[in-house]
């Protein structure tokens, strides 16, 4: 039987908390990416695999803070590993071992990560990868896929909101800044290319191939579909690139969690640059620009004079660097075959249910990552994913209906397991899956 949440009394104080946010804050919340209607539940504590909200309710938590926290909350060897640091200080100017010792790991692991740097979030990563392409090729225009999510660097978000407009897709997508005052000169930078289109890739990289500096991808692009890559186009996107003298960015700030060497070697891309984040950091703020030492070198000097300069107050901090590496070090290959053993059988589950009601809906996702849609067939490109109006209703009505189940399931983007998760949380994620399809709501 599924933990129902106790009625609207038991909610009283998010409510109370979310009235007082909207004095301060606009839209009455920082954390942009929430549920808000009516008001969001705000969280006291995290247990493991369960986040526990002011009002005492224990959910089960399929968010994660966004896919970051790949050991749920409150992992011992973390906060350890952090509080033995606090008493020493938390940052300085000057360098320390636990960036060598983050910097080793991952460059051991991660087989196009020659070199690192390290930063404070995904979407600095992301803006210095890029300039370090333009760096590296004298080139100053990048491509991206469209609908993918990449942070909010400006010449990184536009793209992501294009738009079927009235009469369908436009053939040629249109890379409109989606951010209002991002100048309209950064979209003429800025090549779209269509996830999984082996047949656009030459037509739009070579129409501006001496000015296109890097593709930017996510092997699996979350916010554009937790897209699964075709063999076929990440070989022809390798050799198209390649062809142009285009490098290629696998921004795997997400998708890292894959596996114990990253995404790309999953998919067969080898990249140049790769950016990550998220889980690298252990829950606290991280990003990381890594990849081949020829291209690394633009972050270094010559004649004494910075090439690229990246700094950062906050970069490479010790608190993040050391909760980081006991995140990782406790991630071994035995931990993500666990989690990719769960994945696969949640993923089986929920397409068995999907399968045995005949419901128009579909899933995507690997590793410890899914992700449900409102669709007959899984998408394969952002347009098959995009949602009208009618399906974005139904899957906020779904992540309701799992929040009144007790489980916190974002809707419009990826959702994860967690290494403390066991298999009776897994069920209890196909029975409310299941429910809702019988309550045939959509
Ligand atoms: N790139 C990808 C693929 C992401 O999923 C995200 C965040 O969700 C980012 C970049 C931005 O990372 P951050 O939120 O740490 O700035």
């Amino acid at each position: 039987a599924t933990n129902r949440l106790r009625q609207a009394s038991a909610r009283s104080r998010s409510k109370h908390l979310f009235d007082r946010a909207k004095g301060v804050f606009t839209d009455g919340t920082t954390r942009a990416s929430v549920e808000r209607d009516p008001f969001p539940i705000y969280a006291q504590r995290g247990e493991g695999a369960y986040l526990v909200d002011v009002d005492g309710n224990r959910l089960l938590d399929l968010n994660n803070n966004f896919t970051t926290l790949i050991h749920g909350h409150g992992f011992a060897h973390v906060s350890e590993a952090v509080v033995d640091l606090l008493r020493l200080g938390t940052c300085f100017a000057n360098p320390t071992e636990h960036e060598i010792a983050l910097a080793e790991l991952l460059t051991a692991r991660i087989p196009a990560m020659e070199r690192v740097r390290f930063v404070n979030s995904g979407t600095e990563a992301v803006m210095f990868a890029i300039k370090a392409a333009r760096a590296f090729t004298a080139r100053p225009a990048i491509a991206r896929i469209e609908g993918a999510y990449h942070g909010a660097y400006d010449w990184a978000e536009a793209g992501q909101g294009v738009s079927p407009g009235k009469d369908g897709w436009d053939p040629i997508p249109i890379p409109t800044p989606t951010y209002r005052g991002t100048p309209s000169s950064v979209a003429d930078e800025v090549h779209l290319l269509r996830f999984n289109d082996v047949e656009g890739l030459e037509r739009r990289l070579s129409a501006a191939s001496d000015r296109i500096a890097c593709v930017l991808i996510d092997p699996m692009p979350s916010r554009a579909g937790l897209l699964h890559p075709e063999p076929t186009f990440i070989e022809a996107l390798s050799e198209t690139a390649h062809k142009y003298g285009i490098l290629i960015v696998a921004d795997e700030v997400l998708n890292l969690r894959q596996g114990y060497a990253g995404a790309s070697p999953r998919y067969g891309l080898k990249p140049d640059l790769v950016t990550a984040g998220k889980i690298i950091g252990g829950g606290f703020p991280i990003g990381a620009i890594g990849g081949r030492e020829e291209v690394m070198r633009v972050f270094g000097t010559e004649n004494a004079q910075p090439l690229l300069p990246q700094g950062g107050t906050f970069s490479a901090n010790p608190v993040s660097m050391a909760a980081g590496l006991a995140a990782m070090e406790a991630m071994t290959p035995d931990a993500f075959d666990r989690l990719e053993a769960m994945g696969e059988r949640l993923r089986a589950g929920l397409r068995a249910s999907i399968a045995s009601r005949d419901a128009r809906f579909s899933v995507t996702g690997a590793a410890s990552l899914f992700r449900i849609h409102p669709k007959r067939v899984a998408p394969l490109e952002y347009r098959d994913a995009h949602l009208s109006a009618e399906e974005a209703w139904i899957m906020r009505t779904m992540s309701r209906y799992f929040l009144e189940a007790g489980i916190l399931l974002p809707y419009g983007a990826a959702a994860c397991l967690s290494t403390p998760m066991v298999h009776s949380d897994i069920d209890r994620i196909l029975s409310a899956f299941d429910e809702f399809l019988e309550a045939k709501i959509g």
